[in-house]
């Protein structure tokens, strides 16, 4: 099954392609069919951003898309920077200023008050009018300070519950089975089996 995928974000894209390929899909980046197109994300919460870029790429392509859009709430910030994790400190996607910003504006806050919410919205859209929204999300801790270097974005600085590491210490494969890109491609994936499965064997 070949998907479109609605991200420019080659980090996100490696994840996802890592774990859809577990299930037999193929993702093509949206990039081999639309060059450079930025799709503008004013939603005010993760799924309506997400489902904003599916149909976009969907309807310009006539391919079945699937998109991502995922961000970091910190209890103690009052679920900032949530929807605008991106662009938290200006600039987008300027990860290591987001960092900092979030560490700066927690210092001398205890572990106990660090709690946070990593979070994903994974939506699919085909040209039949199908539409699927998965969420995953993963509760931790925010660290004192930056450690690991692997992963992306705020990787360096979120403690998932139930582990001591920060997920960029984390070998990536721990990240793809606990993470929460991982837990919304689950979800979609038994989405699949529901819609598609069904379908097959009413065709036998
Ligand atoms: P968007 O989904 O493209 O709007 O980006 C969300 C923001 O959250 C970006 O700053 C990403 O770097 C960050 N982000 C998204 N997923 C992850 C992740 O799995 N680990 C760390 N940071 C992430």
């Amino acid at each position: 099954m070949q998907i479109v995928a609605a991200t420019q974000n080659l980090h996100k894209l490696r994840e996802i392609s890592q774990i859809t390929s577990q299930f037999g899909m193929e993702l093509v980046p949206m990039k081999e069919l639309l060059g450079d197109l930025d799709i503008e994300e004013n939603g005010e919460t993760c799924r309506e951003n997400s489902l904003t870029k599916s149909r976009t790429v969907c309807r310009l392509t006539g391919k079945a898309a699937i998109a991502d859009d995922s961000g970091i709430a910190v209890d103690f910030l009052g679920g900032a920077p949530g929807v605008h994790s991106a662009r938290y400190a200006g600039g987008h996607g300027d990860d290591v200023a987001n960092r900092r910003k979030i560490l700066a504006e927690m210092v001398g806050v205890p572990m106990k008050d660090r709690t946070a919410q990593f979070i994903c919205v994974i939506s699919y859209v085909h040209p039949d009018g199908t539409e699927i929204v998965a969420e995953g999300i993963v509760p931790g801790l925010i660290s004192l300070e930056e450690r690991g270097t692997g992963g992306f974005g705020y990787d360096s600085i979120f403690i998932p519950d139930g582990y001591d590491n920060t997920f960029a210490e984390m070998p990536q494969e721990v990240k793809n089975t606990i993470g929460h890109r991982a837990l919304a491609l689950k979800k979609l994936h038994e989405e699949f089996e529901a819609l598609y499965g069904k379908q097959e064997e009413e065709q036998k």
